[in-house]
């Protein structure tokens, strides 16, 4: 492809046109579009919308384990061998300690995940509780949640709590959603992303990459993000953690995770485009360049799983001039870390999974 058709992507991006079926899978496949000017094209959109930014974000595990549904991804589903630290749910002390410490460490958003099918009227009590207190404390900063399913009046009432975002990923297309999971579909997922936009709440809702999909199910899935309108879009690559029934990433090399993050990218051109769950392991030495379609990441590592050293990170995104969208100085975490700035996250056969300390920093012996 010469220049012309770059400059096509970006001012179409720009502009609000949706991409059609053929360029979109020209994007991933890599026919005749070579990488380097992909991922510029992508970077002009990032630029116009998000600038610099990277916003950071750190996953609080408040609860871990014993959920009933059995996505086959997930190493807290009921169909999980995995060898996990499982406990119940975190007090409002632990969780209110833990984001004082996470916004501490550059954290613009605190995301709080409880595992489980749905939230009760009891856990949005609880929750909305705790969402009250935080903003109380850290007015500037925000809030995301991911709870299973929520009703429109769960949602109303997390809204009036505070809550920016209500996470709920959709994770692949509607097709190819019974081979993921078979608990639960892909409309009940849907029906909740309704209820937090209907409440006022911005949607975060991304995908799994490598769990055997085809890239029309790609395409579909980041299709169906913009016609949502998702604020926020994670875009997780497949884990290989041992005992899930997905424990195998399929076809994901770097250069097809920075393909599909340019397609989000173009596909969704003011979202915020998380490079999620995975980077580390997937993209490899690769890994700067997801920054230039993506404007977010995850720091510390996933719900159960661990990822870079933060020094790693922090380091990574100052080096290549990002700007961490953050009021702390972070400079003092770069250079007292530089121990552990090996840490990689997993290799290309499994993961390192977290213990007790990585998932409950503040809890005293
Ligand atoms: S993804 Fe959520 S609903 Fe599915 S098994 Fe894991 S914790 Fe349960």
């Amino acid at each position: 492809m010469n220049q012309d058709f770059y400059t096509q992507l970006s001012h179409q991006s720009i502009s609000g046109q949706e991409l059609d079926d053929a360029t979109c899978r020209a994007i991933l496949l890599g026919d005749g579009v070579d990488l380097l000017p992909l991922i510029n094209a992508a970077y002009t959109v990032r630029k116009h919308f998000r600038g610099l930014e990277v916003v950071i974000h750190i996953i609080n595990n408040a609860q871990n384990g014993h959920c009933p549904e059995d996505c086959h991804y997930c190493a807290q589903a009921k169909s999980s061998e995995a060898q996990i630290e499982e406990y119940g749910l975190k007090s409002e002390e632990e969780m209110l300690a833990e984001a004082r410490e996470a916004y501490s460490k550059g954290a613009y958003r605190y995301c709080m995940v409880y595992a489980g099918r749905g939230a009760s009227e009891q856990r949005i009590e609880r929750l909305s509780r705790l969402i009250r207190k935080i903003k109380a404390e850290f007015p500037k900063n925000e809030i995301c949640v991911s709870t299973g399913f929520v009703t429109p009046p769960g949602a109303r009432e997390l809204k009036s709590a505070g809550l920016d975002r209500l996470n709920h990923n959709l994770n692949s297309s509607e097709s190819f959603y019974p081979n993921i999971c078979t608990t639960h579909t892909f409309s009940d997922r849907l029906n909740t992303l309704m209820a937090a936009k209907e409440a006022g709440i911005e949607v975060c809702s991304g995908m799994i990459a490598g769990m055997g999909e085809a890239h029309s199910d790609v395409i579909e899935i980041a299709k169906r993000l913009r016609s949502i309108k998702a604020a926020s879009i994670p875009v997780n690559f497949l884990i290989p953690i041992e005992g899930n029934k997905l424990s195998v990433p399929q076809g994901l090399t770097p250069q097809y995770c920075l393909r599909i993050l340019c397609l989000f990218r173009f596909l969704n051109p003011d979202a915020e485009i998380r490079v999620g769950a995975g980077r580390e392991g997937h993209l490899r030495s690769m890994e700067i360049m997801s920054l230039y379609p993506a404007s977010s990441l995850f720091l510390q590592g996933y719900l159960n799983t661990k990822g870079s050293s933060n020094a790693r990170t922090l380091r990574m995104i100052k080096d290549a001039g990002f700007e961490i969208k953050s009021d702390e100085n972070l400079d003092h975490l770069i250079a007292a870390e530089t121990e552990d700035i090996s840490i990689q996250g997993f290799d290309d056969a499994k993961a390192i999974i977290k213990d007790l300390k990585d998932l409950r920093p503040v809890l005293k012996a």
